[in-house]
C-alpha cells in the first residue's frame, strides 16, 4: 500500500471510439499542490469525473484515499469545485453554507468560518443573486471545502476572477495544502501557477505528456534561458560583437544559453565592465514549457 491520496493507473476512457483519456498514470501525495494543464478537450474534466466516480472508466485503475472512486469514504474525503457553480439566487451566502454543511453532516459554525477565509464574511447575509461572478466562485470554494476534505479537485478555480481574488484563492489553496490536503486544480492561466504549485501535470489529446516540478520540466525540455544585456548608450554593437552574435535592440543585446553555460555567459558579460549597465535573466516561462510538452504526444493504436 502507498500513502497516496490519489492513485491513477493506466486510466483510459473512450467516447464512441474517440479516446478522451489515454493510459494516464500518476500518484498524488498528501499536501501536494498540483496543476493539471491541457488544451480544450485534452481530457481534464473527463479525468476529474472518473476520479469523482461520476463516469465509468473503460480500463485502468483509480484509488481515492485507498478506496474506489464514488464509494462513501472516497466521496466524504473529496471536495470538488466545478468550472461553473450555480446556487439559488434567493439564498444568502450563509444559508448556502448552512445547507451544504447539513447535507455533509458537518457543524455549521465551523463551516461558516470558511466564508471568512474566502473573504465573504461581510457579504454573508446578502442574497447570492446580488453577488458578483468572483463572489459566487469564492462561495463555491467555501462550499467545496466544508468538512476538511483530503483531496480537493478544482476545475478552473480562478476563471473570471480579478487579480486580488486570484491571489486570495491561491493563498487559500496553500493553507489547505499546509494542513495536509492534496489539491489538484485544472487551469489555462499558466503564468499565475508558476510560483503557486509544487508539480505540473500536462495532458495533451488524452495523454499525460509531463509530470514533474516546473524546474525539472524546464530542465527536461532543454529550452534556452534568455539573457538581456543592457548596454551603455552607443555600446550595443560592441557588446554584441564581443559576446559573439546575439540580437540587438536599441540599447540592449539578447542572447540565449543553456543551464550548463549560463554562468560562463554571465562571467563573459561581467568581464565587459562598464560597457554593460544591467542584465536580465529570463528562464523559459511555463507557457514555453507547456508548448514544448504539448507537442510531444505519441500516437498509438
Ligand atoms: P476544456 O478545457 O475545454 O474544459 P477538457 O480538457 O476538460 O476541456 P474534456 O471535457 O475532458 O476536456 O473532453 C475530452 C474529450 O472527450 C473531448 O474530445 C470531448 O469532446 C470528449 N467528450 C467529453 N465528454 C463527452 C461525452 N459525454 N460524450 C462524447 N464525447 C465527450
Amino acid at each position: 500500500m502507498t500513502n497516496s491520496t490519489l492513485s491513477v493507473q493506466s486510466l483510459t476512457k473512450r467516447f464512441k471510439g474517440n479516446i478522451a483519456v489515454d493510459r494516464v498514470s500518476f500518484e498524488l501525495k498528501p499536501g501536494e499542490r498540483v496543476a493539471l494543464l491541457g488544451h480544450n478537450g485534452a481530457g481534464k474534466t473527463t479525468l476529474f469525473k472518473m476520479v469523482l466516480g461520476f463516469l465509468r472508466r473503460d480500463s485502468g485503475d483509480v484509488s481515492v484515499l485507498g478506496c474506489a472512486p464514488g464509494s462513501n469514504p472516497a466521496r466524504q474525503g473529496t471536495a470538488y469545485l466545478p468550472e461553473s457553480v450555480a446556487f439559488s439566487s434567493a439564498l444568502t451566502g450563509e444559508e448556502v453554507i448552512r445547507f451544504y454543511a447539513r447535507l455533509k453532516g458537518e457543524p455549521s459554525a465551523r463551516s461558516l468560518e470558511l466564508l471568512e477565509q474566502v473573504g465573504l464574511a461581510d457579504a454573508s447575509k446578502r442574497r447570492v443573486g446580488t453577488y458578483s461572478k468572483g463572489m459566487r466562485q469564492r462561495l463555491g470554494l467555501a462550499q467545496a471545502l466544508i468538512g476538511n476534505p483530503k483531496l480537493v479537485l478544482l476545475d478552473e478555480p480562478t476563471t473570471g476572477l480579478d487579480p486580488i481574488s486570484r491571489q486570495n484563492v491561491y493563498q487559500l489553496i496553500g493553507e489547505i495544502a499546509q494542513k495536509g490536503a492534496t489539491v489538484l486544480l485544472s487551469s489555462h492561466a499558466l503564468t499565475e501557477l508558476e510560483a503557486r504549485t509544487d508539480r505540473i501535470l500536462i495532458l495533451s489529446k488524452g495523454q499525460l505528456v509531463a509530470d514533474d516540478e516546473l524546474g525539472k520540466l524546464r530542465a527536461q525540455a532543454g529550452l534556452p534561458i534568455r539573457l538581456k544585456v543592457w548596454t551603455k548608450p552607443g555600446a550595443a554593437q560592441e557588446v554584441a560583437a564581443q559576446l559573439g552574435a546575439g540580437r540587438m535592440n536599441g540599447r540592449s543585446v539578447e542572447l540565449d544559453c543553456g543551464t550548463d553555460d549560463k554562468v560562463r555567459k554571465l562571467s563573459a558579460i561581467s568581464a565587459l565592465g562598464n560597457l554593460v549597465e544591467d542584465v536580465d535573466v529570463h528562464p523559459p516561462s511555463l507557457d514555453d514549457v507547456y508548448r514544448h510538452f504539448s507537442n510531444t504526444v505519441q500516437k498509438e493504436a
